[in-house]
């Protein structure tokens, strides 16, 4: 389905990616996923290609079904789309966000 209806329907400040490394908006190359989130499509592709595993249930997550937690310790993390534990950062984390970097 086109998402291009979206860009009219959905303020700038709606458009917010949902990969949790990007979280910036969207306002070019924009997917949705079946449960509705809104990506750019390019930001969609790594997350499929990313890999993580939940400590606590054991179950292997891409990029989709993890989310930003709130910040732990002042340390970034990841909640498990699973069971909601809380999975480690990958190493390769950057704490700088790319903002404005679109
Ligand atoms: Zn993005
Ligand atoms: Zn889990």
């Amino acid at each position: 389905m086109s998402v291009r209806y979206l860009y009219r329907v959905l303020p700038a400040s709606k458009r917010i990616c949902s990969y949790w490394r990007c979280q910036t908006q969207i306002l070019r190359n924009m997917s949705r996923t079946e449960d509705g989130r809104l990506w750019h499509y390019g930001c969609l592709q790594t997350a499929k290609d990313e890999y993580h595993r939940c400590q606590e249930c054991g179950s292997t997550l891409d990029g989709t079904q993890v989310s930003l937690a709130d910040y732990a310790d002042g340390q970034p993390a990841l909640s498990c789309g699973n069971c909601g534990g809380t999975l480690r950062m990958p190493s390769n984390f950057k704490t700088v966000m790319k903002i404005g970097n679109l």
